[in-house]
């Protein structure tokens, strides 16, 4: 079938994939459109993975017309051949400023686009059956703010964002991720109901923050909540930052994720690292990150801000070394790279990870598990039973060892061990106020 010649093909690239399920619906005697991020994607020339197809055809005869489909939510989406493919709905009847109560469904592929969020988000490109040549729909002008770089609600800005809440976050990521402005009556809109983010759900923040984090300049995001006032009920603990100390944070930001794109971590790390660990630990916790990346994310800022200086011996380098686990060591290094303020501090960013290079290279004991002896060496050769002294013996030699990597040795380390042993019991029994080992 030639669905992809010139002059019936779409005005951007299509995988034939995506026309064999527009023309089977066409085929079928459906009206079907690609929408959405995709069409807008593709009409600025940025590639598309993810195509949005809407069709008058309801939910169960897609999935009729598609062998092998199935529902993609319960909102009657369905999966074919890899796609989602929508019917059309006019969207009613937003109690809670979040999602509608119902779907309706549509036979009308200009109520659909009505009820999109953003001009640029409603544009579809189809035909309404097989007998009409498709072309682009776009009631709104898309295009033309496509070509002036503005997003705009689709009607009554204010309406829209009263009607759903989660519009207001979707419009500042889309218009960051673009490098888009935001039109000034959807913005003045923005800011009236700044307010109204309460009625998002803390996870589905979450997951709209660590969207913006993986656009290119996540600081676009950040700033353009700040100035609508979505900062302030979206992550208040960077709002309340000095300005100054917000710049720092959003730089260090931009530059981790500009050296290490797709890091995750390393960009919630740079986001919050000026709230501090304890303040960053909640703010995760809030936006439902899970509890590992959590741990790793407020270890990395709790270590960052040390001074590095060339005068710290290996010892040292190796002991701050072991403030992180060793698989948050790159993380560590680039974090601070992000945060170095000026050609000085960056200098000493190199240094600091030439030294822990040869650090790892010589591959030196950070931490318990480098030890040449464990627990139950000491529960064998020392006798010693099963009690906390053996914790407090095993740092005490990891101390020592790294101070002295040499030291590293079984024999050497039982002796001291013995030697530490006899050191508590006397403590105990003389009272000096350490704990009796026994
Ligand atoms: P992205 O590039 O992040 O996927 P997108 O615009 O494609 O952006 P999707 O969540 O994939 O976002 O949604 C697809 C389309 O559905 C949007 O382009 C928009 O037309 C519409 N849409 C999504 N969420 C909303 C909403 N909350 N209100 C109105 N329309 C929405
Ligand atoms: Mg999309």
């Amino acid at each position: 079938m030639s669905t992809n010649t010139s002059a019936e093909g779409p005005p951007f690239p299509v995988e034939p994939e995506v026309m064999v399920v527009l023309s089977t619906l066409w085929q079928s005697g459906h009206g079907a459109y690609l929408v959405g991020g995709g069409v807008r994607d593709a009409l600025l020339g940025i590639p598309v993975s993810d195509w949005d197809v809407a069709t008058d055809a309801r939910p169960q005869r897609i999935l009729a017309i598609f062998p092998g489909s199935t529902y993609q939510n319960r909102f009657g989406t369905v999966l074919a051949r890899g796609l989602e493919v929508t019917t059309f709905r006019r969207d009613h009847r937003y109690a809670d400023h979040r999602r509608p109560d119902s779907v309706t469904f549509s036979e009308d592929v200009y109520e659909d686009l009505a009820r999109r969020d953003l001009t640029i988000n409603a544009i579809a490109w189809g035909r309404r059956g097989p007998e009409l040549a498709p072309r682009l729909i776009d009631p709104a002008d898309g295009q033309g703010d496509l070509e002036t770089r503005l997003v705009r609600a689709v009607g009554d800005p204010s309406r829209r964002f009263d009607e759903d809440a989660l519009r207001l976050l979707r419009a500042v990521r889309i218009a960051a991720r673009l490098d888009f402005a935001i039109e000034p009556v959807t913005k003045r809109a923005m800011v009236a109901h700044a307010g109204d983010i309460e009625w998002v759900s803390e996870e589905r923040i979450g997951s709209e923050v660590r969207r913006m984090l993986a656009t290119e300049a996540p600081s676009r995001s950040i700033h353009l909540m700040r100035e609508t006032g979505i900062l302030a009920t979206t992550l208040p603990e960077l709002d309340a930052l000095p300005t100054v100390t917000l710049d720092q944070a959003l730089a260090a930001l931009d530059e981790a994720v500009a050296e290490a794109p797709g890091n995750e971590r390393l960009a919630l790390a740079a986001l919050l690292g000026e709230t501090g660990a304890d303040t960053a630990g909640s703010v995760l916790e809030r936006l439902r990150v899970a509890g590992r990346d959590n741990d790793a994310i407020t270890a990395l800022i709790a270590a960052a801000p040390e001074l590095y200086s060339s005068d710290w011996t290996d010892a040292d380098v190796r002991r701050y070394m072991g403030r992180v686990r060793p698989e948050l060591l790159d993380d560590l290094l680039a974090l601070r790279a992000a945060r170095a303020g000026d050609d000085d501090m960056a200098r000493a960013e190199v240094e600091l990870r030439e030294r822990i290079d040869s650090q790892r290279a010589a591959d030196s004991p950070l931490t318990l598990a480098d030890l040449a002896i464990d627990g139950r060496d000491l529960r064998e050769t020392l006798g010693m039973p099963e009690s906390p002294a053996i914790g407090t013996i095993l740092e005490r030699l990891l101390g020592d060892v790294i101070e002295d990597p040499s030291l590293n040795v079984r024999m050497t380390l039982l002796t001291r061990a013995s030697l530490i042993l006899d050191e508590l019991v006397q403590g105990g029994r003389s009272g000096t106020g350490r704990p009796p080992i026994r």
